[in-house]
């Protein structure tokens, strides 16, 4: 079965490009189903260049970014400021090692804290499902395992980890939509014990300045206006220059993909939350050029925003005519409908998840637990 790729699909160009006054489109391998790169952005001044959402972790990556910078005549060292535009692993991979090099601040929205254990507020989603082969790097089954370990901190935000058998018994508790039979094989469970113990401080920045919606950025010799737009992730944010019409649109908005909504989330309705933001975004005038971390430049911003969001009504469309069809039913047996079955997993069950949620906190909806512990709903 082939069919054709789709821009953000697309293996990393070496090449390097300028797609703005002192912008360079940079691409990065990354190694994700759906996914065949990932933009890092390097804006350019006097000081050096400032890089946005650098990579996966991993020596692969980090010979990448080397290589990328070297045709720009930079290096690592030069970097003084890594942007993460949100808090998934394909957007802050390379900022341990850049921080390293240069001591580059490390700019994310206040939302993004994986600093200390007691202050957790976790990410979720990742475009993500299925496995791969293990690599030296992180492996998409690591990476998996990682957001998971998120989702289910974000969970218990506000409880710290204590020790080694509160960190596994937090692991192993089911998704919010799932039972306690729908517990994780043991293997699983390990993987995210060594992300719990191991991964996060090799793996997650600190980040040095925390930034806010409608704060101002100076890179690339001009301001930036930061936009914050919760969906995608609760942390997203956006980056504005009204002068030139440079707009960098991070994982909320992409060219040709519909970015993934995931369920779990300290939103408490991240679907509404990202009709929200992709509303703010499309408002705004003075946009020319939209940068995406996925897939390359474009213009139509606001239209882009506009599919988008219609994407997700004809889903919950979509979700009120299989009610018909089934009745009350649990998640997974919405998901089976909803997604076609080589994207069935843990991912399309969160995105079902998100628009059963939002359809129940409209009103449309009513949830309770089957006799398995389920939650199951009816509309
Ligand atoms: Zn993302
Ligand atoms: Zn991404």
């Amino acid at each position: 079965m082939s069919r054709p790729k789709r821009q953000e699909q697309e293996d990393a160009s070496e090449e390097i490009s300028e797609v703005a006054k002192d912008i360079l489109r940079m691409q990065l391998p990354i190694r994700i189903p759906g996914l065949g790169h990932v933009n890092m952005y390097a804006l350019l001044d006097d000081d050096g260049a400032a890089v946005i959402d650098p990579g996966l972790p991993g020596p692969s990556t980090w010979e990448a970014i080397t290589h990328r910078l070297k045709q720009a005549g930079l290096e690592p060292r030069h970097v003084h400021t890594v942007l993460i535009t949100h808090s998934h692993p394909d957007h802050f991979g390379g900022a341990v090692r850049i921080h390293k090099e240069s001591g580059a601040r490390i700019i994310a929205h206040r939302a993004f804290h994986f600093g200390g254990p007691s202050k957790q507020k976790r990410h979720t989603g990742l475009h993500v499902h299925g496995s791969e082969d293990h690599h030296s790097e992180a492996s998409v089954d690591d990476l998996t395992a990682h957001m998971e370990l998120l989702e289910r901190d974000r969970r218990r935000a506000e409880r710290p980890i204590r020790n080694f058998f509160s960190t596994l018994k937090r692991l192993t508790t089911p998704a919010p939509w799932k039972g306690p039979a729908d517990r994780r094989a043991i293997s699983e469970r390990l993987r995210w014990l060594r992300f719990a113990t191991i991964g996060r401080k090799k793996f997650f920045p600190a980040v040095t300045h925390h930034v806010e919606h409608g704060d101002v950025l100076k890179l690339a010799r001009r301001e930036w206006f930061v936009l914050h737009t919760p969906g995608h992730t609760a942390d997203h944010v956006c980056l504005h220059d009204p002068e030139t019409g440079a707009f960098l649109s991070g994982d909320h908005i992409l060219p040709s993909i519909t970015p993934h909504i995931g369920g779990v989330s300290y939103l408490p309705d991240p679907l509404k939350s990202f009709f929200y933001s992709l509303d703010r975004v499309g408002e705004i005038r003075d946009v020319d050029l939209a940068l995406p971390a996925h897939g390359h430049p474009f213009h139509d911003l606001a239209g882009r925003a506009r599919s988008i969001k219609e994407h997700h009504h004809e889903r919950l469309n979509e979700i009120r005519k299989i009610a018909k069809q089934i009745g009350r039913a649990d998640v997974n047996s919405f998901m089976k409908r909803l997604f076609r079955e080589r994207s069935w997993g843990d991912m399309a069950e969160s995105e079902t998840y998100a628009h059963l949620e939002h359809l129940r906190l409209a009103r449309e909806a009513e949830a309770h637990r089957d006799e398995h512990g389920r939650l199951v709903y009816e509309i």
